[in-house]
């Protein structure tokens, strides 16, 4: 493969896309990015990176910036909502420590890692024809493309999947989401870590995010006709919902402004079971959208951008590349993925018997069985799986 010569274009700026452009350049080859929107503004949203996802940034020398801009996290606490502890993951001895960290300092960090001019801005893919040798490109200016390889890094609404499947609008599967980032008012909560409460359907956490910074976020079993209607007055409604749960959840609510509360519905799609065709792959939300919970969902696009460099570095034809690499992605993202699901479900039970067995099964089973799924998730090294 000529690999500095290979037309690569990928569709989206978001962190998968990002990072798959500083792994590829890492390799020789020379991606181009081409970005929807005018410049990557960044709603005000926080993420957590684990460690399977940082053992990767760090050989892009990436790491310090990260930690410097962000919280690590040393604790991981769920408690039922009236504070009460059910789980407890100590990650102080962990070799590689997560993080929490503001959207917009991790984005910043990545696009400094490109030459200037790799991320083309105003260029919204509207359609892709796969021709015998390559791909042709069309954007919604008008704009039209040849390349080698399309990455379809263009997230949960992908209109690369879209164009490749046929596939409908992601599902709503039930919840709504709010979220802040707030100067905290409280200094003993910037040492606790990672907090989730699960109450009866309803969730809530927050996790430092470093420069005194909280984030929190809060979520509610409700219908889709629901959300559409809940726009004014948030700030009360949400007290409402948390007003009688444990120290610091309405407390962070108060403290909260109005206008800094964003509110989202949480949409996902079932992970597509082929990711690539000919010359064409997803990675990322594009492939295995993942409900907002745990934070896991960055972590996972990671990997699939250093798997997807490793298969078009290993195998001479790309669609080859391709398929090597849906095999090895497909079932790791679908037990991440579907596990995801579980727990998000398991957060939002509603019946007063599901939510004892709940709190008394997360309390009393053993350690090791609760985190066998955690261990398999932080300790996969994309580096080192079979491809
Ligand atoms: C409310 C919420 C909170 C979340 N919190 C976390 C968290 O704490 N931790 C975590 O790991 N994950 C979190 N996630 C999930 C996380 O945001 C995604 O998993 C992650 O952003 C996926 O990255 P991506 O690069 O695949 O897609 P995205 O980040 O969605 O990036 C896609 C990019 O493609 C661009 N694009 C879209 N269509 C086109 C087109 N046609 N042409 C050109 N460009 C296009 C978009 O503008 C965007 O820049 C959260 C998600 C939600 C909704």
């Amino acid at each position: 493969m000529d690999k500095a010569n290979l037309k690569i274009a990928i569709i989206g700026a978001g962190v998968g896309g990002l990072v798959t452009a500083i792994a590829l350049r890492e390799k020789g080859f020379n991606p181009q990015i081409f970005e929807m929107q005018e410049d990557l503004k960044e709603p005000n949203t926080a993420i957590t990176l684990f460690p399977n996802a940082i053992r990767l940034l760090k050989q892009f020398g990436v790491l310090e910036d990260i930690y410097d801009n962000g919280e690590v996290v040393n604790h991981f606490i769920l408690t039922n909502h009236k504070g009460k502890r059910l789980y407890h993951l100590d990650l102080n001895h962990e070799e590689i420590k997560p993080v929490s960290i503001m959207r917009e300092y991790l984005y910043s960090i990545l696009v400094n890692k490109l030459p200037e001019g790799t991320i083309t801005f105003n260029h919204a893919l509207r359609e892709y024809n796969q021709l015998e040798e390559n791909v042709k490109i069309m954007f919604d200016n008008n704009k039209l493309m040849e390349a080698d390889l399309l990455i379809g890094a263009d997230g949960f609404k992908s209109r690369v999947r879209h164009l490749m499947k046929h596939e409908d609008a992601p599902d709503y599967h039930g919840y709504q989401i709010w979220r802040a980032i707030i100067d905290s008012p409280f200094p003993d909560i910037l040492e606790r870590g990672v907090h989730h409460f699960w109450g009866r359907g309803k969730r809530f956490g927050y996790t430092p995010l470093g420069n005194n910074k909280i984030a929190w976020w809060a979520s509610s079993r409700e219908s889709l006709h629901r959300i559409n209607h809940m726009n004014s007055d948030r700030k009360k409604k949400i007290y409402n919902y948390f007003r009688n749960w444990a120290y610091p959840v309405p407390e962070l609510i108060k403290a909260t402004e109005e206008d800094n509360i964003t509110k989202a519905g949480s949409f996902s799609k079932p992970p597509a079971t082929t990711w690539c065709d000919g010359s064409v792959v997803l990675i990322g939300e594009a492939a295995h959208s993942v409900s907002p919970n745990l934070g896991m969902g960055i972590s996972l696009a990671i990997e699939d951008a250093i798997i997807l460099t490793r298969c078009l570095e290993r195998y001479k034809s790309v669609p080859d590349a391709l398929l090597y690499y849906e095999d090895a992605r497909i079932p790791r993202a679908t037990a991440v993925t579907n596990n995801i699901l579980y727990a998000f479900k398991l957060s939002h039970l509603k019946k007063p018997y599901q939510l004892l067995i709940r709190d008394l099964a997360l309390k009393y089973l053993p350690k090791k069985f609760k985190e066998k799924k955690i261990r398999e998730f932080l300790d996969y090294n994309a580096f080192a799986e079979q491809i």
